[in-house]
Parts: structure tokens; C-alpha cells; sequence
């Protein structure tokens, strides 16, 4: 053997020794604590945490990192130090343990819907719920028990069939998470209240990591915040709703008609939408105009008032005389 090459390997050797053997296999994992100061992780907890879980752990470099960072809203472009999919409630108290243990910054997302981006962060990590999206339904007793990370579609898809239904909002994809704790409004909230009027309980993970019950009977203080409270109490796993009756068949029309006739038009439909009317199948409905209008933006907003409130249809009787002589198609 050469004696530089003997030399050459033995200094090699000699460095190794000395250095840390995960400083060489792999660098720490940099990210934001609460106080928003750089830290870094070893990669050794980071292994040991993603494998403490059902679901997985997406770091930078992993595949499909780049999809599950997205959200709803395309301004925040955030990138989180970790993004942990969490199949079940193990998994999210293991992510609530390793958050807490590290200092970290975190994110809590179900839908992604939330217009401020608050389901994604920046070098902190994601508790990601969208992969627990199981939707139990109780026919005898009109309940469902719905996961913290289902979107309002997977409730209405169970619900549905068996012709029950509860108030959630009116696009498929928001999280039922954010929704109902933010208050939750939908279609059915004039029939049913808010999300939150249905919500009878939650099971919910704390931020020290217990798993615990909330409803009437058990932590009732808990129960009155988390219906309107945002994600401030801890990350709920699993809400349980009451279900009302409701005919799964839904009226949707287009509402067109002679200009010269449209009292008597919005007058039959305001009667319809107040129940008084036959029948009390629900109404999905829309006003289009055929060619743009200042007055049609204007006809659509007094109609849209006036249903929130209670149907006036004199005030409608009052523009429709106004506008004499000028023939509009909604
Ligand atoms: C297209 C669109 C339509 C909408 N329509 C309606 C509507 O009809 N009615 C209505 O009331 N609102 C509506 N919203 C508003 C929406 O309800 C809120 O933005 C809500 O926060 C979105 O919830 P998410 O779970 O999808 O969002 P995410 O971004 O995933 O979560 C937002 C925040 O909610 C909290 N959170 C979510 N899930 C949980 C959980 N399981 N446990 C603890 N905290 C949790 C977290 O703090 C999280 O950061 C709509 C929003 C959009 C973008």
C-alpha cells in the first residue's frame, strides 16, 4: 500500500470518529419556535416522532410535501419545517407531545379554507387532519360522529341518504374543523341554527396532550367555548352533530321572467322561500341576467337583503315601478 494513500485513510478515519455519526448521514431540520426565534431539530427525534405515528411525516425534501402544503387561499405560499398526516388521535397527541417538547410553532389544518392561511405555517409544524375524515351516522338516534379533519362534503354524503342533514356551509370542500368552531353558517341555518347549535359534544386533544370529552354533562365550560371559539381550546378529533329530518330532494331553478310581470314573480317566490307556499321541499335558486346591468347588481342585492330579513315585497314593487319601460332578464 502507498503511504499517502495509508496516511490519507487513516486521517479520514480519525475525523470520523470524533464527529457525531447523524451530523454526517444527515442535517438537522431547521424551524420557528413560538417565539419565533431559528431552531434547528435533531433528525433523530424527527425520525423517532414520524415513526410514533400511524400517518406520516413530510419534511422539505419528502414527495407530495409541495400538494399538502397547499390551501385554499393561493397567496400564502407557506413552507413548514414539518407537515405531520395524522390518521388518528395517537397520532395528533404525539404531534401536540413533539410541538410542545421542541417549543414549536404549529398549525392546526382540516379543510384549508381559512382565508388567512392559519392552517399553515412557516418553519413550524402542521398538525394535519384531512386524512381523519370518517363520518359515523346514528339513524335511531339523528346523530353524527363526524372526524376533526372531514370536509363538510364527507357529512353530507353519509347524512344524505338516510334523509338527514345538519347546518354546514354551502362549498363541499371546507373543513368541518374550522367551520363549526368558527360558528358555522349554511344554507339550513334558518331552519336548524348555526353549526355550532347542532354541535352536542367533542372530543377534543389538549394542549398538554390529554384526550378529553366535552359536552353538557362533561366539561361544560369547555363545550360553551369551543361552539364559536375558534381552535383556541385544543384540537377537536371528533365532533358529534345532531341530524334533523330533511327531503334530500332540493328544487334548483333559474329565475327568468317578462319585465312587465316580475312583481307578481318575486312576490310567488318570496311566498314559496317563506314556507307558506306548497309543499316545503328546499329551494336552491339563482337570479341571472342575461346582459349586464347596474340595475341588475342592484336587484340582486335588495333581493338578497330582504331575504335575510323577511320578505318585503313592496320594496321590490318599488324599484320594479322605477324602472318603467326597460325590460330585464334575471
Ligand atoms: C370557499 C369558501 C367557502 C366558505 N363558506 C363558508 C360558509 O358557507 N359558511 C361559513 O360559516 N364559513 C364559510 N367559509 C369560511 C370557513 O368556514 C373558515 O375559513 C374556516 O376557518 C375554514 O375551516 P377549514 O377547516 O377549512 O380551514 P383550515 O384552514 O384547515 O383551518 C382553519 C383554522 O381552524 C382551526 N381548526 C380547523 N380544524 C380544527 C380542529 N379539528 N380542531 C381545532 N382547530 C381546528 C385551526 O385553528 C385552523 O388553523 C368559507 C370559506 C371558503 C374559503
Amino acid at each position: 500500500m502507498h503511504r499517502r494513500y495509508l496516511l490519507k485513510t487513516a486521517a479520514t478515519a480519525a475525523a470520523l470518529s470524533v464527529l457525531p455519526m447523524r451530523k454526517i448521514w444527515a442535517a438537522d431540520v431547521p424551524a420557528i419556535n413560538l417565539d419565533g426565534d431559528s431552531i434547528s431539530l435533531d433528525k433523530k427525534d424527527v425520525r423517532d416522532f414520524a415513526n410514533s405515528l400511524n400517518g406520516i411525516v413530510l419534511e422539505p425534501d419528502s414527495a407530495g410535501y409541495d400538494i399538502a402544503r397547499q390551501i385554499w387561499n393561493r397567496y400564502w405560499d407557506r413552507k413548514p419545517a414539518l407537515i405531520a398526516r395524522c390518521t388518528s388521535v395517537d397520532d395528533v397527541v404525539s404531534a401536540v407531545k413533539f410541538a410542545r417538547a421542541h417549543d414549536l410553532l404549529t398549525a392546526v389544518r382540516c379543510g384549508g379554507h381559512s382565508m388567512s392561511g392559519k392552517g399553515m405555517c412557516d418553519g413550524g409544524l402542521v398538525i394535519d387532519l384531512s386524512y381523519m375524515n370518517n363520518v359515523e351516522i346514528d339513524v335511531e338516534n339523528k346523530t353524527a360522529s363526524v372526524q376533526g379533519g372531514a370536509q363538510l362534503g364527507d357529512l353530507d354524503r353519509k347524512a344524505l341518504p338516510f334523509g338527514l342533514a345538519t347546518t354546514a356551509g354551502v362549498v363541499s370542500h371546507t373543513g368541518v374543523g374550522g367551520l363549526t368552531l368558527g360558528g358555522g353558517m349554511g344554507r339550513l341555518q334558518r331552519r336548524f341554527g348555526l353549526a355550532i347549535d347542532n354541535v352536542l359534544g367533542v372530543e377534543l386533544v389538549t394542549a398538554e396532550g390529554k384526550v378529553i370529552t366535552a359536552n353538557a354533562k362533561e366539561n361544560p365550560d369547555l363545550y360553551w367555548g369551543v361552539r364559536g371559539g375558534g381552535g383556541n381550546f385544543g384540537i377537536v378529533t371528533k365532533f358529534l352533530f345532531r341530524l334533523h329530518p330533511m327531503n334530500p330532494m332540493v328544487i334548483n331553478f333559474g329565475f327568468s321572467f317578462p319585465h312587465e310581470r316580475g312583481e307578481g314573480c318575486f312576490e310567488t317566490l318570496l311566498r314559496l322561500l317563506d314556507g307558506s307556499g306548497p309543499g316545503s321541499i328546499p329551494a336552491g335558486w339563482h337570479l341571472h341576467a342575461r346582459r349586464w346591468h347596474w340595475r341588475c347588481q342592484h336587484w340582486r342585492k335588495l333581493f338578497w337583503a330582504t331575504i335575510k330579513r323577511r320578505p318585503r315585497p313592496s320594496a321590490f314593487a318599488r324599484l320594479w315601478k322605477s324602472d318603467a319601460g326597460q325590460r330585464l332578464s334575471y
